[in-house]
């Protein structure tokens, strides 16, 4: 007997590992950490990473609210993103969150107004959009002029005196940057440091001293082989910053993690309805799809898939060689939704497939679960745990 397919299986042991890793590493540097809710906002994950003592890096009241009752501390959760109503600004000022990360002289002028008649305080952090390319895939890259996110650096002077004007109630605490999501190499960070030295400069002239240096998150993982480094660099992505921000004394790092935490401790398992034969293709028909994963439907994003051998100790999967053997064919991998997008993998070599074989599609920790939807009736996956028996099936 198994758990009812489709279904996200957590690593909880990994996850462990890499909060371990990260944490050391970013206490080596003199970092601190924000954990991104958005790339999972499960809250037995979030409960972890909380009592991991980092803060929370958050884009909606929603999520101000999850991180709290999770276990973060409010001082330590940012709030960030483009369209901040004002029932969400309200509700982080009332609860004393550690900063709103404002986006746009629109949204400051708004915040000025809220905290005027609340007669509150706002810590406030401008997030400025350096014009770095991440070189990632275009619909996760945010720091390019032509996105939405971040106030431009022509309109820096125009936040800063906005700042001075309400300046008993608008507290200036730093800077931010996000460049992009699924970065494999660090030199986009390198040129995003070095701008980021000269808008500090620039800033400190206006006599304005930043606290905060936040520089977003956006560390990648390996899809292609999550076997071969189940936990990401943090240990270069640190480096490549201590090489090329100068830091002023006063001044902290803080970094905003999400796939890079959770990313490679989610796998999907879900079961083979068909293998159908087409015209030219094999398919191998999923009961998950776009609906559980939309990753590769939303960003082309390509996930490793397994064919499991049989469920070892804790439900782990025990998967058939992840080598391409003599007897690989090559399938397109699909989930049931009606849309041609719903597709996981294009001629895929795997073991021969049958019907009722199960699947892991892997990396699926981030912006896995947390964009599941009900399209096509399906019902959000459900969810089980490396500590977790047959008997403790939950939902
Ligand atoms: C999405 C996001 C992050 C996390 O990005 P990852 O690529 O998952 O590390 C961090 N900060 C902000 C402001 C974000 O929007």
């Amino acid at each position: 007997m198994n758990f009812q397919t489709p279904y996200y299986w957590y690593d909880l042991t990994l996850l462990d590992k890499t909060l371990n890793v990260l944490s050391k590493t970013a206490e080596s540097y003199g970092y601190k950490i924000h954990y991104a809710v958005k790339a999972n906002n499960n809250e037995r994950i979030l409960r972890r990473i909380a009592h991991e003592g980092y803060g929370a890096d958050c884009v909606s009241g929603n999520e101000v609210l999850l991180a709290m009752k999770c276990g973060f501390h409010a001082s330590k959760i940012f709030f960030a993103g483009v369209g901040k109503t004002d029932d969400e600004i309200i509700t982080a000022l009332q609860h004393g969150i550690g900063a709103l990360v404002v986006e746009s002289i629109e949204e400051l002028e708004v915040i000025s107004e809220l905290t005027q008649q609340l007669q509150r305080q706002a810590n406030i952090i401008l997030r400025i959009n350096p014009e770095v390319d991440a070189h990632t895939h275009g619909n996760i890259t945010t720091g390019l002029k032509e996105n939405k996110f971040g106030i431009s650096e022509s309109r820096i002077f125009d936040a800063l005196s906005i700042m001075r004007q309400s300046s008993e109630r608008l507290l200036f605490r730093g800077i931010h940057f996000h460049i992009g999501s699924q970065m494999m190499d660090f030199d986009p960070v390198r040129e995003l440091c070095i701008k980021v030295n000269a808008i500090r400069d620039a800033i400190v002239s206006e006599g304005f001293y930043p606290r905060i240096i936040d520089l977003g998150g956006g560390l990648g993982i390996d899809y292609d082989y999550p076997e071969g480094q189940p936990i990401p660099d943090f240990v270069n992505w640190c480096q490549a910053i201590y090489d090329t921000l100068r830091l002023e004394s006063g001044e902290e790092v803080h970094l905003e993690p999400g796939r890079s935490i959770v990313g490679q401790c989610g796998m999907l398992i879900s079961k083979v309805l068909y293998v159908k034969q087409g015209e030219e293709k094999k398919f191998v028909i999923l009961d998950a799809g776009m609906t559980e994963l939309i990753r590769p439907a939303l960003y082309g994003a390509k996930h490793a898939v397994r064919k499991i051998k049989r469920m070892g100790e804790n439900n782990r999967p025990v998967f058939e060689s992840a080598s391409i053997s003599d007897n690989s064919e090559l399938y397109d991998v699909v989930g049931p939704i009606c849309e041609s997008s719903d597709t996981f993998a294009k001629n895929l070599p795997l073991p021969p497939m049958r019907r009722n074989d199960l699947v892991a599609i892997l990396s699926a920790g981030a912006y896995g679960e947390v964009m599941s939807s009900e399209y096509n009736g399906h019902t959000k996956p459900r969810v089980f745990y490396s500590d977790m028996k047959l008997s403790d099936e939950e939902h």
